[in-house]
This record gives structure tokens, sequence and C-alpha cells, in this order.
């Protein structure tokens, strides 16, 4: 099962795909914990990254298409992933289309998760993020065992310099600008379908799990 993952920055994006990932075993695959883990090991890669990061901007095409189309030719994605974060054009959308039908393969579900502008400051200054293995909570609606300190592995949290609201408005921007057009690129592919992301987190997974399995 091949999905990817489209939504709003903060729509919950990454919280779902990761328990989709954990249901059907197969991997998620998150272009910004990809080019985060950069970063923070200062590679080549992180350090172009991040000047268009840190300024709410998408990094160029050429630095992400190459790296998903290695990613998921590796053989754990034998049996399907999830993408998250990818794509975030129509060109990347195009080169994505184009290097599966070189493999005689196509994408299976491209899952919208929809919410309102007005909703995602609010989330996004909730959102909290693990320095250590980069898990996501959030201080209202995800929270961690013991306030400031990650679940899975005692990591510190913070709030990602790029999740400040100003910042967030700016992603917001590019959001319908650059990626909002694929949700009718995929619609037109005939593998686009929507949830409503404004529910609670399980029920958001119910409706997931119910399309997944229609
Ligand atoms: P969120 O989950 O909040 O939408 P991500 O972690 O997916 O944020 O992405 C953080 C940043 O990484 C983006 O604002 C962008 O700068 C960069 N990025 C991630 N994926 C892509 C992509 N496919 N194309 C271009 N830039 C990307
Ligand atoms: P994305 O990957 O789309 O940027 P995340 O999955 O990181 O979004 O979610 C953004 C923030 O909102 C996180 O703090 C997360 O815990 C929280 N969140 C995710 N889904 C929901 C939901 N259905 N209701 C409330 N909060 C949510
Ligand atoms: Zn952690």
């Amino acid at each position: 099962m091949k999905i990817i993952m489209l939504g709003a920055p903060g729509a919950g994006k990454g919280t779902q795909a990761k328990k989709i990932a954990g249901k059907y075993n197969i991997p998620h695959i998150s272009t910004g914990d990809i080019f985060r883990a950069n970063i923070k090991n200062g590679t080549e890669l992180g350090k172009k990254a991040k000047t268009y990061m840190d300024q709410g901007l998408l990094v160029p095409d050429e630095l992400v298409v190459d790296l998903v189309a290695d990613r998921v030719n590796q053989e754990d994605c034998a049996n399907g992933y999830v993408l998250d974060g990818f794509p975030r054009t129509i060109p990347q959308a195009e080169a994505l289309t184009k290097a599966l039908k070189e493999l005689g393969q196509k994408m299976d579900y491209a899952i919208d998760v929809d919410v309102p502008d007005a909703n995602i400051v609010n989330r996004m200054s909730g959102r909290r993020a693990c320095v250590g293995c980069g898990a996501t909570y959030h201080m209202v609606y995800a929270p961690t065992k013991q306030e400031g300190v990650c679940d899975s592995c005692g990591g510190e949290l913070i709030l990602r310099d790029d999740d400040k609201p100003d910042t967030v408005q700016k992603r917001l921007n590019v959001y319908h600008e650059q990626t909002q057009p694929l949700i009718e690129y995929y619609t037109r592919e005939g593998i686009l379908r929507k949830v409503d992301g404004t529910i609670d987190i399980e029920e958001v997974f119910g409706q997931i799990v119910k399309l997944l399995e229609a």
C-alpha cells in the first residue's frame, strides 16, 4: 500500500502517518524529518535545506526529488510506504509519478487531512518536538506523561523555530500557493481521499482506516 499524506502544516499528517505505518507495518517517510536529521548531523544537504526551512520556504525541488526516489527504492519499501511532506509541489508530484511509472508502479491513495487555517496557528504553537528522536507531541491534544520530557527517549522537548506564529503564517501561504494544487492533481489521478482533520486524533485515524479498507 503506497500512500501520500496531504494537508497544511500542522494538519496532522505526521501524527496519522505514524499510526498508518504502525498498523500496516510499512515505513513512514517524512522529508521534514530527513532534513532535520541532516541539519542535526551537519551534512551539506542539511546546511542547504536549513536556509529555506528557517524562512518557512520550501527547499528547492532538486534537493528533494532524488532523495525520495532513492528512499522508496529501498528494500523495506517493497510492500508500500507512507509519504509525509512529499510531494509538496506539482513538479515533485510529476517526478514521483514518473519515477513510479518507470518501475511499473503507481500510488494507491493521496489522503488530504483537512484543517482550516484558523485552527492551524493555535495547533502549531502547542506542538512540541523531541530534540533526541524527533517524536511529536501537543501540549493539550497529545501531551507527554511528564511535561517537557519525551515519552519514547527521555529527550528534551522544544517548540520548533518554524512553528512560531510568524513563520507558521508564512508556511500557510506557501502551502496555499504551492502545495494545495496537488489536491486537484490527485483528484484527477483518481486517488484523492479527504478526511476531516479537526476531530480528535483517534477519530481521524478511524476515518483513514475505513477508507483504506473500503
Ligand atoms: P510540517 O509537518 O509542519 O508540514 P515538515 O516537517 O513536513 O513540516 O517540513 C518542514 C520544512 O521542511 C518545510 O517547511 C520545508 O521547508 C521543508 N520540506 C519538507 N518537505 C519538503 C518538500 N517535499 N519539498 C520542499 N521542502 C520541504
Ligand atoms: P503535520 O505533520 O501535518 O505538520 P503533526 O502531525 O505534527 O502535523 O500535528 C501538528 C500538531 O497537532 C502536533 O502537535 C500534534 O500532536 C497535534 N495534532 C495532530 N492531530 C491532531 C488532532 N486531530 N487534534 C488535535 N491535535 C492534533
Ligand atoms: Zn524522543
